[in-house]
């Protein structure tokens, strides 16, 4: 049976029984749990706020800046070695496979580099994904929604742990170097969020190992604030865009946003390009000269110039853009979809991704065999020319895209001189990789979507740039290479629908400041054509795991509904002096993370039907009373004996974030006699809302604040419900079978 259940029953549902359920968008899976974006002020914080004198502060305050630094220099050397890896294996690749291929032309032994070319890719992919689906399954594609629920207040497993980020940068490699229609820059992204939390937690849980520096960066909201600045570094060495990365994390991310922190995240996205740019230099051997910004070195647009008669064109391009961006995220949504119910196992999903590696060798040989279009050598800076059926002193322009890295063929798409590609080249060569692309994002390998939308983009917008030729042949703006850039944009505008970033980083990584405008609307048109149908691609991703993810406004047609129907009640709650058995039994027998601290009271003698849970003195995470039991910080009723000495914030940040499960501490029966007092550690003063609060409301509360839990109260501040972020992530305002509405989701438990 399928586990259907109601939000409100969770606690009497028992995860084992449930089972598999089918693969919906539709679905919230109760296995998230949140994070904490709210600091817990408890008596321990106060007092340890109470001590700090100038001099800490300060030290703490440089501390942030220091880790925003490594942050950008690690992030950057990570980088590095993933483009000098490719650049170094896809050379041996692709001179191994010209070799091959200019030596059996003229035979009848074409068959041998074709074998050799589907091997190499097959080979590659298949370490890759065995990585991925044996090693890490949170390694697998592009890594930018996991840190978008990351920053979002979700916990995803293992999202920024180091085994993820080795399978993920060794993954990516050997996926590019495979041939797969993937790009680095997703993956890039992902690292440095990786990094940034590696190195403001000051240890590793990977190798088991604490450095014992930066301990009171050990809480939620510190970790986010620096994974925000890892992403931003992230995007900032992929495409060399300082700002564009900053906007990144600010768009995608986090909620809560202030100066202090842009500025920081700034400094990070800057260290890295910086970094990035001292290492480039290094190794094209001018040391200093620092004029290697980026890695995805789009090639300078500088001399780009637009009339504004050909900003209807664009506008045409965009729409064109959207519908597509909406095609492939369509045919990719029923893809993984199919791909969630039928290939469930490991071993099936690297089997498919050795199939698509091999699918891809074969896809490129066909098109390079069947299309004939020759070009003159020398036009055009090609690295590895294929002769194939051309006259000596000609290439085959087709085999040139295919045989670079999917980065390069973007660059050549933009800058190739206007007649180095013939219509039917980029119109086969387009579509082919449009379904490549589609069918290779989910694949369990690690693998960025930006470069396979811009390729696509650049393929079908070199196609109409080659049209606009034909018809204004003396026109000097008509200049095939600027339309495959604007195809570039509206593709990966209709895919992603991000805007403000994407224009940014775009304007960076081309140097066309004075191009930025037709690229915006280009951007912005292409993403209201693409939401006319479906979701960005990234969202739909998020919507397909089910995690209850919150969007940056409340969803429509919620204002008539209150917090009374939102909460969850009756509420477990805790009083401020417990037993250990009891604390122990509530834990073991109830699967929630947070429960309310109360006065007990007794129903009043003329409210007989008196339905609230005892008047609000604070709340609890489970994570607290965990750490508690841990470490006996309870009393002997009897004897007056403590069992451990008072405990400190320390004591919850060695154990932060793997806090053990309840059946992990051994309590002795003659313990659970004893009593814990919850005031020193629970949150005095947690937000609260009367129970005719609109929903909008409380959102605006969960999102701005990164709320965990809210406790509805009434008039008299008794405890009468419970709201969390699934309470609310459950109501989306979507649209379904063409009519638009609001829905509430159901949960699962798969
Ligand atoms: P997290 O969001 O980290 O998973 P959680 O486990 O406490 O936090 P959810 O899993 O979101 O909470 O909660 C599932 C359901 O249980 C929600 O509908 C929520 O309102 C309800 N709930 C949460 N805490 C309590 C509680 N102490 N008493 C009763 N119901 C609760
Ligand atoms: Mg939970």
């Amino acid at each position: 049976m399928c586990p259907f259940v109601d939000i409100e029953q969770i606690t009497d549902a028992s995860i084992d029984e449930y089972v598999e359920c089918p693969v919906d968008s539709k679905l919230l899976n109760a296995k998230f749990q949140s994070l904490d974006y709210d600091n817990c002020e408890n008596v321990l914080y106060q007092r340890e706020e109470r001590q700090k004198n100038h001099r800490q502060l300060l030290k703490q305050q440089f501390a942030r800046w220091v880790v925003m630094c490594f942050i950008g220099i690690f992030t950057a050397i990570i980088a590095c070695s993933i483009d000098i890896a490719i650049h170094r294996l896809s050379t041996v690749k692709y001179s191994l496979l010209k070799s091959y291929f200019d030596e059996t032309m003229k035979t009848s032994y074409l068959f041998i580099p074709v074998l050799l070319w589907i091997a190499w890719n097959s080979g590659f992919v298949l370490i890759a994904a065995i990585l991925v689906a044996y090693g890490e399954p949170v390694a697998a594609g592009s890594g930018i929604p996991q840190i978008k629920c990351f920053l979002n207040g979700v916990m995803i497993p293992h999202v920024v742990r180091l085994f993820t980020l080795f399978c993920k940068v060794v993954g990516v490699v050997l996926s590019v170097v495979g041939g797969l229609a993937i790009g680095k820059e997703g993956p890039m992204i992902h690292s440095g969020a990786v990094v940034a939390a590696g190195i403001s937690q000051g240890r590793s849980s990977t190798f088991r190992r604490d450095f014992k520096i930066f301990t009171y960066f050990r809480t939620d909201t510190e970790k986010r604030d620096f994974v925000s600045g890892g992403a931003a570094a992230g995007v900032s060495a992929a495409f060399g865009a300082p700002v564009g990365g900053v906007l990144f994390s600010l768009e995608e991310g986090a909620s809560f946003w202030n100066q202090a922190l842009t500025w920081r995240i700034f400094f990070a996205s800057m260290m890295s390009t910086f970094t990035l740019n001292m290492i480039q230099s290094y190794i094209h051997g001018v040391p200093w000269q620092l004029s290697y910004p980026g890695l995805l070195n789009f090639g300078q647009f500088s001399d780009i110039s637009y009339t504004g008669a050909e900003i209807p064109i664009y506008l045409v391009m965009a729409v064109v853009g959207g519908l597509l961006g909406a095609l492939f995220n369509h045919i990719n949504l029923k893809l993984c979809i199919f791909r969630k119910r039928h290939i469930r196992t490991p071993l099936g999903q690297v089997l498919e991704a050795v199939l698509v590696a091999a699918m891809t060798a074969v896809a490129a040989f066909l098109l390079i065999y069947f299309v004939e279009d020759c070009q003159a050598l020398g036009k055009d800076p090609i690295v590895h020319p294929l002769q194939m059926y051309c006259l000596d002193g000609q290439y085959s322009s087709m085999a040139a895209i295919w045989f670079q890295t999917p980065e390069q063929s973007v660059k050549s798409l933009f800058h190739d001189p206007p007649d180095s590609y013939r219509p039917l080249t980029v119109a086969l060569f387009g579509i082919v990789y449009f379904l490549l692309a589609t069918w290779t994002y989910g694949l369990s390998v690690p693998s960025g979507l930006f470069i396979p939308c811009l390729l696509t983009g650049a393929a079908w917008g070199r196609l109409i740039g080659i049209s606009v030729r034909g018809v204004f042949p003396d026109a000097e703006w008509a200049n095939p290479g600027k339309f495959a850039l604007v195809g570039a944009a509206a593709q990966l505008g209709g895919v992603v629908r991000m805007t403000i970033s994407l224009t940014v980083i775009l304007i960076e990584a081309t140097g066309s400041i004075s191009f930025g405008f037709p690229i915006m609307i280009v951007l912005m048109v292409a993403k209201w054509v693409g939401d006319l149908f479906n979701e960005g691609l990234y969202d739909i991703h998020v919507k397909l795991a089910g995690v209850p993810i919150l969007p940056w406004e409340p969803p429509h047609l919620t204002s008539n509904i209150m917090a009374s129907e939102v909460m969850s009640h009756p509420v477990t709650t805790f009083d401020m002096n417990e037993t250990v058995g009891h604390v122990v039994n509530v834990l073991k027998k109830d699967l929630h993370e947070g429960f309310p601290v109360v006065d007990h009271i007794n129903p009043a003698p003329n409210q007989p039907g008196r339905s609230t849970f005892g008047l609000l003195r604070g709340t609890i995470t489970r994570s607290q009373l965990i750490v508690l039991l841990k470490n006996k910080a309870f009393t002997d009723p009897t004897t007056g004996i403590r069992g451990s000495n008072r405990l400190t914030l320390d004591h919850f940040r060695e154990i932060y974030p793997r806090f053990p499960k309840i059946e992990q501490i051994h309590i002795t029966e003659r313990e659970k006699a004893c009593v814990i007092n919850l005031v020193p550690y629970m949150n005095p003063a947690p937000y609260t809302v009367f129970d005719n609060t609109s929903l909008p409301r409380i959102f605006k509360l969960f999102r701005g604040l990164g709320l965990r839990h809210l406790v509805v109260v009434d008039k008299n501040n008794e405890v009468i419900g419970i709201v969390t972020r699934k309470d609310l992530a459950r109501y989306r305002f979507e649209s379904h079978k063409g009519s638009k509405g609001l829905e509430e989701l159901q949960m699962s438990f798969n």
